[in-house]
């Protein structure tokens, strides 16, 4: 998680790159942040990666208070975050392998987990049969992906990328997006500089927009309500056969009649009775019977909404 609140943040020289700026990053989410040159971006990610600290406001990024970091816990706190930078920033004399081996001999990785480790991360960014080459013998996207490997090697819980898609072609741009995308699908964190409209339309995430230090807008509600929406859709299984519609229409009445004893448990005068009703319906003649007690017989129950689309699906036969 980040978390910024009331963060500002002026340089030596007198700019106020950021001026109380609160964002609030969860887990697994992927933020785009836009906003024109000089407009704070890169003083944003540079405090989350502490390479610059806040002159007043507090930050946390995974479970590290910045305000209190001192300077030796912050090469452990950078592990916990992968970093791509517009210009690659790969070491020219060592092959693609050894790049992105390179970031787990730093932290003191076994050799035995690196041969293991580096081909499965460059086989995610599709760089299996590169491993061999030098940077300078990549095109910039593949240079690029090189550098996400490196970011993903460790297993970082938040990628951070400034600007990844500056230095590459529109068509590789959006590749190393949806290769970021697929990241993000398995619980990494994304954040993400960039100021490509294009790409930030295609894809469809939380964008935040800075300008003159000040967070000027935030997608996050509207998103996450889509997030929501899009979710229970997937989750609803449509009914096919008339079997399974009268199960669904089972199910949909035993919600409501469940729903209805919520209501009546609530109800303190009923509550008084104690009468048994409250007992869970297990079976359908408990559903029942339950349904009797409230006056409801099953034979009232309306299953043609259900029945139509079997009608509709069999063409009208019916
Ligand atoms: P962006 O990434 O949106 O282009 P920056 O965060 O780099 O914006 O810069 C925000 C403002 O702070 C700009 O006016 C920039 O000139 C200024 N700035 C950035 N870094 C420094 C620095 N090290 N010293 C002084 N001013 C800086």
């Amino acid at each position: 998680m980040i978390e910024f609140k009331n963060v500002s943040k002026t340089y030596e020289n007198g700019t106020h790159a950021l001026n109380n700026v609160s964002i609030k990053i969860n887990d697994g989410e992927f933020v785009f942040i836009v906003g024109s040159s000089g407009a704070g971006k890169s003083t944003f990610l540079k405090i989350i990666m502490r390479e610059q600290v806040a002159d007043s406001g507090s930050v946390i990024v995974n479970n590290y208070n910045l305000n209190k970091l001192k300077k030796k816990e912050i090469p452990k706190f950078r592990r916990t975050m992968g970093i791509v930078f517009q210009d690659f920033r790969l070491i020219p004399n060592m092959t693609v392998f050894d790049n992105v081996a390179f970031a787990m001999r730093v932290i003191g990785a076994k050799e035995k987990d690196i041969r293991k480790r580096v081909p499965y991360v460059l086989s995610l960014v599709g760089l299996t049969s590169k491993a061999r080459q030098l940077p300078t013998q990549l095109s910039g996207g593949e240079q690029q992906r090189v550098a996400l490997a490196r970011a993903l090697v460790n297993n970082a819980g938040i990628i951070i990328a400034d600007e990844p898609t500056g230095n590459i072609d529109p068509e590789m741009s959006y590749e190393i997006v949806d290769l970021l995308n697929h990241i993000n699908a398995g619980g990494t964190t994304v954040v993400m500089v960039t100021h490509e409209h294009e790409l930030v339309r295609r894809f469809n995430h939380r964008v935040i927009t800075i300008n003159k230090g000040e967070v000027i807008s935030d997608t996050a509600e509207k998103h996450r309500a889509e997030i929501k929406t899009q979710q229970e859709e997937t989750t609803e299984v449509k009914p096919e056969t008339k079997e399974e519609m009268i199960v669904a229409a089972k199910q949909e009445i035993k919600e409501n009649v469940e729903k209805l004893r919520e209501e009546v448990k609530s109800s303190e005068v009923i509550e008084k009775k104690n009468n048994s009703y409250y007992d869970q319906p297990n079976s359908d003649s408990d559903l029942e019977d339950f349904m009797r007690n409230y006056g409801i017989n099953k034979d009232d129950i309306d299953y043609s909404s259900y029945l139509d689309d079997i009608t509709e699906n069999d063409g009208g036969d019916e």
